[in-house]
């Protein structure tokens, strides 16, 4: 057994713990850390910085190009020459997973379900996009019964037995995705550092591996912090369950002494509305207001619903005017297109 190393330790042997996996370079790091005042002012209530991981640089950017950075790190060391994925037929990971695999050479093949009527047949937003980085689409349509997940593991089983090296990220090395948000905590800090500003809340979009990623930097440097995660999605509860379990398992690879608590962690589901990809009036006026005020657009999807919640917080008087707030903007702009309906009114 390898022994556990005790919590808190510092940044540097952080960084020299996740460096250890294999990554390949997919995006511009670190991403910026930009002040939004007049936002700010809006919501009557903290100084709020965004930390822009819509701006990876990696076909429009978002969150899952540090996750892919060491998921397909992984797909290359094992020799994959496929990888598969699905999600929704607006899935950002599945377009950053496609631009990555077009960078890489690799091919991919993405089982994507509609959740909404889309624009009379008409490709928009992400979907577009996978088309254009050549993604091998199936698209299921919303009322048919199939098995999403079993389809990706039949294609999966079709294409090995064809001779391709298929690679499923996300399948058994969630743990990955965490740590690549290890990394991001860090590169916050250091940031923060530099402007002299202590935050003590950091608010995003998932109740998942970026949320997991963020909580575990924290506890394993001992940065006074609070996470608060907003899912798209599910239930608080089963989210935190989630999370303690890839916080388990990332401690147990970086072979750190240190586990979270279900009262550690702020997850809330208060601000999901009707469910994935169903945008919420509340969202809706987050992302309007913010993009009117700095400039900065969110998506219908995660980002809007996460801000929405910050808003509340701010005028309620939970977020006080002398706090400092982190909003790490985790992408998904591209739906915006693909939401014309119900955003232009
Ligand atoms: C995928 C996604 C999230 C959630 O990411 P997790 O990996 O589940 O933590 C949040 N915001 C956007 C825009 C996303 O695309």
């Amino acid at each position: 057994m390898v022994e556990k190393v005790d919590v808190p330790i510092g940044r540097v042997t952080m960084r020299e713990l996740t460096g250890r996996f294999p990554r390949v370079d997919l995006g511009e790091f670190p991403t910026p850390l930009d002040e939004a005042p007049r936002f700010s002012e809006a919501v009557g209530g903290p100084r709020i910085f965004v930390k822009r991981d819509d701006l990876t640089g990696l076909a429009f950017g978002g969150n899952k190009t540090r996750q892919l950075e060491y998921l397909l790190g992984m797909a290359v060391e094992e020799g994959a020459d496929t990888v598969i994925t699905g999600a929704a037929a607006q899935s950002n990971m599945c377009r950053q997973t496609t631009a990555a695999c077009a960078k890489l050479g690799l091919d991919v093949h993405l089982v994507l379900r509609k959740v909404r009527g889309d624009l009379d047949g008409i490709r928009q937003g992400n979907l577009l996009l996978d088309d254009l980085m050549g993604a091998n689409v199936t698209l299921i349509e919303r009322d048919e019964g199939v098995d999403q997940r079993q389809m990706i593991l039949d294609l999966a089983q079709e294409l090995r037995q064809e001779g391709r090296k298929v690679y499923i990220p996300h399948h058994f090395d969630g743990y990955l995705a965490t740590i690549s948000y290890v990394d991001c905590l860090l590169e916050t800090l250091e940031q923060l550092e530099k402007k002299g500003v202590e935050a003590n809340y950091i608010y995003v979009a998932s109740g998942n591996f970026t949320y997991s990623g963020l909580v575990f930097g924290i506890k394993a440097t001992g940065a006074p912090i609070e996470v608060r995660g907003f899912p798209a999605a599910g239930v608080a509860e089963r989210a935190k369950c989630f999370v303690i379990q890839l916080v388990n398992e990332t401690a147990e690879r970086l072979s750190l002494d240190l586990s979270v608590s279900l009262e550690e962690l702020y997850i809330t589901d208060d601000y999901v509305g009707q469910g994935y990809g169903i945008p919420t009036q509340k969202g809706i006026a987050a992302l309007k207001l913010l993009a009117r005020t700095e400039g900065i657009l969110l998506d219908p999807v995660y980002t809007s619903k996460a801000m929405a919640g910050l808003i509340d917080h701010a005028r309620s008087g939970d977020l006080r005017p002398e706090d400092n707030v982190v909003f790490l903007h985790t992408g998904g702009t591209p739906a915006v297109f693909a939401y014309a309906d119900v955003l232009g009114e």
